[in-house]
């Protein structure tokens, strides 16, 4: 895929099997493996009396290793290390700090297999899903190191009276606190980091307590391409710790965040009860995301998207399908399909090629997602569930379900796993869809399937949303081709992976020279 002048990363393509069985016989050698991790700070890794072990959520009486969890005393110390080096990295040239991301993408497509092994052994994602992850995450680092060349490569000349020249810099704006959430803990865990170096700020980045060996493991590749030490620090540990010990810190440049919509919230009043410099909060949360089925669609594609989008990860994408509308017409039969597709889905062991939908990431994920289905389904009807393996229950599986149900309000948050809720609409209905749609108050991803071109985007132009997919399933945005990210309760963007990602993490200064 071209965008620009840049080309992503290629992946690898599992549909030719030679490819396909080297890469996971490859991937598979490291299932046995035990990761060790801690806090780094000042390029060395720290053994706290916090020490944490980690399992895996497809067999959670297996330990995949343990990793020791920093403090606010730790946390302390990593941040004035930070705010110290910030002050030479700002005048680092842009050029070598976009060297440095390119470098750390080189090393994480040669560290590939263990990446994506870790990605399933501590994460439950497939392996499809492993090898999209960290192609996306080297193409954040490399769309981030051209975009910084573009934005920061020398002062803008501004016009002004005779003999006085007017300059616009730009630069970094001290240490960015970076948090990110477990469903994609390498590309979201990077691609915030590899933003906010690349622009001349430090960082102090906190993964997801349930996924820091592989955050770990990216920061050990990071400083080995080059970033330094007191630049760069990670800090696992609990957010209500050491995530909001950080964000309530005055001396810090600004938060990038991704994760719940509660969490963002909590956040932003950290911030704002803080006193000294007012600071940017990047913040990409949840969504209730929808797609609308009209009479015109191919049943046929619809069912393989819906199927993609609302089950794909087990659900656990924040671009993930949660409510389906389907225009009455076509509803008996497109839940017919869906029906005959879902009892056809594969659940169980993520690195294993045959199967399609992974286990969930803890025991509280899948009771709170089992208490869902279970009060939904009162107010609804079950249209399906796919069958789960003789062995879901030494993991956190939860069988793929769809419901039926009457209005998009009766679903009052966002729920993150591998559950269809399903609306029947008439096209007489269509502007009060549109209306609920929008008042959920969230604004990430949209999909329409429609062949009617006019009703298609006249609907994608009325959905306050940040992503709309017309006739496709609507997850796995790819850098620069689906800049990534929602509005309203869903974020604040600007997008990842887009144009003006890198603006919020940058403070600007004129010169007026009348030497
Ligand atoms: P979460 O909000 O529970 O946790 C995210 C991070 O915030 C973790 O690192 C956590 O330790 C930290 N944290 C928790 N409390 C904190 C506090 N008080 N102060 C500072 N940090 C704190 O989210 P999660 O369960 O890890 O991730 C799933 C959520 O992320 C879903 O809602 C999903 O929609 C969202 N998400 C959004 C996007 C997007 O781009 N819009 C992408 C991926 C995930």
């Amino acid at each position: 895929e071209m965008y620009g002048d840049r080309t992503n990363s290629l992946g690898l393509n599992m549909n030719i099997h030679s490819q396909a069985d080297d890469f996971i016989a490859a991937v598979q050698q490291y299932r046995d493996k035990q990761w060790q991790g801690g806090p780094i700070v000042d390029g060395k890794t720290i053994e706290t009396d916090h020490h944490v072990s980690i399992t895996s959520p497809q067999e959670t009486s297996k330990q995949v290793g343990s990793i020791y969890w920093g403090d606010k005393k730790l946390s302390e110390q990593a941040l004035k290390s930070a705010n110290a080096a910030y002050k030479s990295w700002r005048n680092v040239p842009t050029e070598e700090r976009a060297k440095c991301l390119e470098n750390f993408a080189d090393l994480m497509e040669a560290n590939r297999n263990e990446l994506i092994a870790l990605c399933s052994v501590e994460a439950g994602k497939g392996l499809q899903d492993g090898i999209d992850e960290v192609r996306e995450a080297v193409d954040f680092c490399r769309y981030y190191a051209n975009q910084a060349r573009e934005l920061m490569g020398g002062p803008i000349q501004l016009p002004g009276p005779t003999g006085e020249d007017n300059e616009l810099f730009v630069e970094g704006r001290g240490t960015f606190i970076c948090i990110s959430p477990w469903n994609f803990p390498l590309a979201i865990f990077v691609g915030q980091v590899a933003a906010a170096l690349v622009t001349g700020n430090s960082v102090i980045a906190k993964p997801a307590e349930q996924t820091g060996l592989i955050a770990y493991r990216a920061v050990q590749l990071a400083l080995e391409a080059g970033i330094p030490g007191n630049v760069l620090h990670f800090m696992p540990g609990s957010g209500a710790e050491v995530g909001s010990y950080l964000t309530s810190q005055e001396d810090i440049g600004g938060v990038c965040f991704t994760g719940s919509t509660y969490t963002a919230q909590a956040i932003n009043r950290a911030l704002a009860a803080r006193t000294g410099p007012i600071v940017p909060l990047v913040a990409e949360t949840g969504g209730q995301n929808a797609m609308m089925v009209d009479s015109t669609a191919l049943p046929e594609q619809v069912v393989t998207d819906i199927v993609a989008s609302a089950f794909q990860s087990a659900g656990q994408r924040c671009s993930a399908l949660r409510v389906l509308f389907v225009q009455d017409d076509v509803a008996d039969r497109v839940l017919d399909l869906l029906r005959g597709a879902m009892e056809e889905l594969k659940v169980g062991d993520p690195l294993l090629h045959e199967t399609d939908v992974g286990p969930v990431i803890d025991g509280i994920a899948k009771t709170n997602l089992e208490q869902h289905i279970s009060d939904i389904q009162q107010a609804g009807r079950l249209i399906a569930r796919a069958p789960l393996p003789d062995y879901a229950m030494g993991g956190t599986f939860v069988a793929p379900t769809a419901i039926e149900i009457d209005s998009i309000s009766q679903l009052v948050k966002e729920n993150f796993g591998p559950i269809l809720h399903v609306i029947r609409f008439k096209t007489s209905e269509i502007d009060e869809v549109i209306e609920s749609i929008n008042n959920t108050g969230f604004g990430l991803t949209f999909g329409i399937h429609s062949r009617n071109e006019t009703f298609a985007h006249d609907v994608a132009s009325r959905i306050d949303v940040g992503n709309v997919y017309i006739n496709r399933n609507q997850i796995g945005a790819i850098v620069g081709v689906q800049p990534f990210g929602g509005r309203g309760m869903s974020g604040t963007g600007p997008k990842a992976g887009g144009p003006h990602y890198l603006t919020r993490f940058i403070t600007e200064k004129t010169r007026s020279d009348n030497i």
